[in-house]
């Protein structure tokens, strides 16, 4: 059982597969480990660590051929797994709904294109979840990142100048960047209020001391919602939480935007109009920009200046803490393939739950019902 990581080579990634540890790991299930040369070098991983904990370093080439898996963090082109073993399975993400011609060359290519962005949110494959691990990261940042584009502090401090009075977060989507970026502005004093569409996110908003604001006249989503998404919402619903936001946004120095809805583009949650409201000098940080953005006027990895207010986001906030980004998705992957490790035969067997889920093709064909419907 041959395991490869490459390089990653889309624009901007600075993360890597596997780590020096789950190199380790892999090792001891009796998996042999090969890795390109400077894999790691973005996320402060040297050629050596990895030598050290039992990889070969080699080229693309050589780390990919006779692959049986090859792990990556973002689907590599097929052509440069042209030397694994037919069927190979690659694990990463895919981004299938956006980027169908990849998910369509790896059948052709005759790979198994293993997505891990369809990890079922399951209690057992929590460990496994790359979007979890990643989005807790991107909440942390989105927080900082705005905290260092604001012109004022976040806690309240009294000095002999007088007072600085704390600022005042607004959390729209309170998944898990959500709920880690209320802990993380709570952290640095901020006086934080948050919103979902979800009514089960309404005690999580409490128990980290924050302010629960809802729509309370057209329902939402009872409880968790099916698998913990969203789905879109009705036009009383968005009507209904546009009143909202704009009564509630003016108050605001920083408003930190994660709602998401899978297969969809991110729902539109504030208008240049509502910012018009703002504060000048506040921030708005829209962590959902590369999938089509939650704000009007967000551009990827631009701070934009709309009536004195910075509207930002980045297409890979999970890259801009690559050690720490990589650690953990490097430890999903780890997590994932050991849970199926059949020692009889070598090498992971997936069992149906979770391989319907993320498996989008094989033997040549696309297989996934998701990408189906
Ligand atoms: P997500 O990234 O899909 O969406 C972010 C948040 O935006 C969600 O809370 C969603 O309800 C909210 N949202 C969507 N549309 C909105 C709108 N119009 N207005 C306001 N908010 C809106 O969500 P996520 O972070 O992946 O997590 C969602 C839930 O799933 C959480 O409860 C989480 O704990 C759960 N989860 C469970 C597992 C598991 O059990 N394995 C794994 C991951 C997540």
């Amino acid at each position: 059982m041959r395991i490869a990581v490459l390089k990653e080579r889309a624009a901007g990634e600075t993360r890597t597969a596997a780590t020096p540890e789950t190199v380790k790991k892999f090792i001891a299930l009796g998996a042999e480990m090969a890795v390109e040369a400077g894999a790691g070098l973005s996320a402060s991983i040297t050629d050596e660590d990895y030598r050290a904990a039992g990889a070969q370093v080699g080229d693309a080439a050589a780390a990919v051929a006779g692959a049986d898996i090859v792990l990556a963090v973002q689907a590599p082109d097929p052509a440069l797994l042209a030397g694994a073993k037919p069927g190979a399975w690659v694990a990463a993400t895919f981004d299938p709904f956006r980027d169908r011609a990849r998910v369509d060359a790896y059948a052709a290519a005759g790979l198994e294109a293993l997505a891990m962005e369809f990890m079922p949110r399951i209690t057992r494959a929590q460990s496994m979840d790359v979007l979890s691990s990643q989005s807790n990261l991107a909440g942390y940042k989105a927080v900082l990142a705005a905290a260092n584009q604001y012109g004022r502090a976040f806690p309240m401090m009294m000095t002999a100048a007088g007072t600085v009075s704390a600022a005042k977060v607004f959390v729209m989507g309170v998944g898990v960047a959500g709920l880690q970026a209320i802990a993380t502005a709570r952290r640095l004093g901020a006086q934080v209020s948050a919103t979902d569409v979800r009514s089960a996110t309404k005690e999580q908003i409490q128990s980290l001391g924050a302010k629960p604001v809802f729509v309370e006249s057209v329902a939402g989503i009872e409880g968790e919602g099916a698998g913990g998404y969203a789905t879109e919402m009705s036009p009383e619903y968005q009507a209904a939480q546009a009143e909202l936001v704009s009564s509630h946004i003016a108050k605001q120095d920083i408003v930190i935007t994660t709602a998401l809805i899978p297969g969809r583009p991110a729902p539109r949650l504030i208008t240049d109009a509502q910012i018009a409201t703002m504060r000048p000098g506040s921030v708005i940080f829209d962590l959902a920009v590369a999938q089509g953005g939650n704000v009007e006027g967000s551009v990827a990895d631009e701070v934009v200046e709309r009536h004195g207010v910075f509207i930002m986001g980045y297409s890979n906030t999970p890259a801009h803490l690559p050690a720490d980004a990589s650690a953990l998705f490097s430890r999903n992957h780890y997590n994932f393939l050991s849970a199926f490790w059949d020692k009889a035969a070598g090498r992971p067997v997936l069992d149906e739950e979770i391989g319907n889920a993320i498996r989008l093709t094989q033997g040549g064909i696309v297989v996934s019902e998701r990408l189906k419907g």
